[in-house]
């Protein structure tokens, strides 16, 4: 018998190797008749410089001492949107894969929790290609992991990472970034579909421009019914700073400016609609509200 990575793959379901944790789906809402879930892909370990370098440093221990931050270390939750409408399994981004860091890449396990196999995604929606959001593309076996999908990308996005001279003036630090992102897009050249601010990428699921993070970052609103959320990606990169200080500029933004406008610009909405959103590296799932608290914001999960 020749070991394909589909047989791999139900023999792996059948019989989960030992030591293998499921991480159970993380939090949940509805969507008219579909749901909205966030799986766990894990969390990342970083310098804090990555974050912190860009920020006041005079103001800054009183943030880290607020929300029991270390300055040499960050541990961000990654958390994947999944949206289910009966008809379509949507999966926002796909997570770090085998190759980024190993206390990411889970994405499969928590897939499995939730009751999903990477052949049940119909789509794959990319907010940006950070390694976090893009390396998950491709599987041990180095084929795409979620082979019956369709991917879709923002334009702008994919003619950046596309672009040869983008290695050479991401800066040395992230040239990597540039280099693994390419690969993966590459396995998905042919088939890979665009879209570009306001559209609907699949019925009610909006395609909404927030470059800055990275030059063609989108986040996605999605309305049923009454209800609505904001798949946010790393407009909104996390619990702390992004909510305490949004003016001050992030580390983690390509080009910081634009990104600030975009974070202001996106919990004023969010707080003033009350509508839930999802962060990918927010705790507690990622899912929750935004709330006003004095001349800043308050993450509330859940
Ligand atoms: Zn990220």
């Amino acid at each position: 018998m020749t070991l394909s990575r589909r047989t791999f793959m139900a023999g792996a379901a059948a019989a989960p190797l030992a030591g293998a944790l499921p991480r159970l789906a993380l939090a949940e809402m509805t969507i008219g008749e579909a749901t909205l879930t966030t799986v766990s892909d894990g969390n990342l370990v970083l310098p804090g410089g990555f974050v912190f370098d860009t920020m006041p440093q005079d103001e800054l221990p009183a943030l880290l001492q607020e929300f029991g931050l270390s300055r040499d270390r960050v541990t961000p939750e990654c958390n994947l949107a999944l949206y289910r409408d009966g008809t379509h399994t949507v999966l926002f981004d796909v997570g770090s894969g085998p190759d980024f860091m190993p206390s990411a890449g889970k994405i499969v396990d928590s897939l499995d929790a939730a009751g999903v196999a990477p052949e049940d995604v119909t789509h794959v929606l990319f907010t940006h290609a950070h390694p976090d959001h893009i390396w998950g593309l491709l599987d041990d076996f180095d084929e795409p992991l979620f082979y019956e999908a369709t991917c879709l990308m923002g334009r702008a996005e994919w003619d950046y990472w596309w672009n040869p001279e983008t290695v050479d003036t991401i800066g040395e630090a992230r040239a990597a970034f540039a280099v693994g992102a390419k690969r993966r897009m590459e396995a998905i050249e042919d088939s890979v579909e665009f879209f570009d601010d306001g559209d609907e990428v699949l019925p009610g699921i909006a395609a909404v421009a927030t470059h800055g993070h990275t030059p063609g970052h989108m986040a996605f609103e999605l309305r049923g019914g009454s209800d609505a959320a904001l798949v946010v990606g790393d407009a909104i990169g996390n619990h702390h700073a992004a909510f305490r200080k949004p003016h001050w500029e992030s580390g983690a933004d390509h080009d910081k400016q634009s990104a600030i406008a975009v974070r202001q610009m996106l919990l004023d909405r969010l707080a003033s609609e009350q509508m839930p959103l999802v962060g990918f590296h927010l705790p507690q799932g990622g899912m929750g509200r935004v709330e006003r608290d004095g001349d800043a914001y308050r993450f509330v999960g859940g």
